[in-house]
């Protein structure tokens, strides 16, 4: 336990990148190695967790708030946050992808520094960079477009009319998270201001993983190619005129397998009492809370790792007490 003095008391907000393991940087995992506790999100590699955590080393399972819930999750994985480090923890706050890209990163920020606990944000592989790369889809390539844009169309309402228009006008390629359940609505909105036929889309599910999926079709074909296909989450769609270079440069299979690389869970109303929030060596949470995805979303939980589940206030207050006896054999 002689650890140098630098490494104690601090968190590390740390991009585990978008599923390949292989995909991170060098610098997270030399803190996974280093770490007392890893809070992580369900986005994240299990391969990743088991390849570098050491076993001494606690791994916390941290799920997303759910909208439709009262409970403010966030808070319970802020509290934790708090609490391991003031005991003089290394603390690795894993998210999926980047740590600031459609992540809560705000909110673990704001906590940290008013509790004044030094903390360092190290990238990761986001999701539209990943996914692009796997698909052979280079999203800027020059000739073809000037930018990308990363957006997000989680619910049909969050993009307002003026900015459809501006969508279906621009060249930038345009990249939606959080999107695969209103697909049908984006392709309709751009569709109906005319986008040009020469801006593809592209749906990459479970990119970069050993089960990515990517289909590409014509925004004006999509009726008859795509609509009604249940993606596989997560799913992230590029719509552009550089989403066509795919049938050239592909360079992965896709799988055919239907199999969840990040496992789902059964999703119970959050209004039900479920466990007491806390779960130890594998066992799978009962309750999930919805995601930053709205896809019934698949969560990965390492399969030798206690888990403390966060979801309700009151639990909230049992993780934290309690999660001192959750450790990893
Ligand atoms: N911080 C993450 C994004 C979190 S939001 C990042 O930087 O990538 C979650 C969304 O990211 C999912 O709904 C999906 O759109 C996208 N995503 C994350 N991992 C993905 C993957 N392996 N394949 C496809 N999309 C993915």
């Amino acid at each position: 336990m002689n650890k140098p003095h630098h490494t104690r008391g601090k968190v590390i907000l740390a991009g585990a990148g978008p599923g390949d393991p292989e995909l991170v940087t060098l610098k997270t995992v030399r803190y996974l190695q280093q770490a007392d506790v890893v809070l992580t999100d369900r986005l994240v590699s299990n391969e990743l967790l088991e390849a570098h955590v050491p076993e001494r080393a606690q791994i916390v399972y941290v799920g997303k708030q759910c909208r439709r819930g009262a409970s403010t999750p966030q808070e319970t994985i802020n509290e934790l946050l708090v609490e391991y480090a003031l005991q003089g923890k290394l603390v690795v706050r894993l998210k999926g992808g980047d740590v600031s890209v459609f992540s809560n990163i705000l909110d673990e920020l704001h906590t940290l520094v008013e509790h004044q606990i030094p903390y360092e944000i190290i990238p990761g592989v986001t999701a539209a960079l990943g996914a692009s790369a796997y698909a052979g889809i280079p999203l800027t390539a020059r000739g073809y477009t000037k930018a990308v844009r990363l957006l997000t169309c989680y619910k049909s309402d969050v993009i307002t009319d003026a900015y459809w228009e501006e969508l279906a006008r621009t060249d930038d390629t345009l990249v939606f998270y959080m999107s695969s359940e209103t697909l049908d609505h984006i392709v309709t909105n751009l569709v109906q201001r005319n986008i040009a036929a020469d801006k593809w889309l592209a749906i990459a599910e479970q990119a970069t993983t050993s089960l990515q999926h990517v289909h590409i079709t014509s925004l004006y074909e999509y009726e008859r190619t795509l609509k009604g296909r249940e993606f596989i989450s997560p799913a992230i769609v590029i719509i552009g005129k550089v989403v066509r270079l795919y049938e050239q440069f592909q360079w992965r299979a896709n799988s055919n397998s239907r199999e969840h690389y990040f496992k789902p869970l059964v999703r119970q109303d959050i209004d039900e009492p479920a466990t007491n929030g806390l779960l130890r060596h594998g066992e799978l949470p009962q309750h999930i809370p919805a995601a930053d995805d709205t896809a019934h979303q698949p969560v990965l939980l390492p399969a030798s790792a206690a888990v403390v589940q966060t979801n309700t206030g009151p639990q909230a207050e049992n993780a934290v007490k309690e999660h001192e006896h959750v450790s990893r054999a």
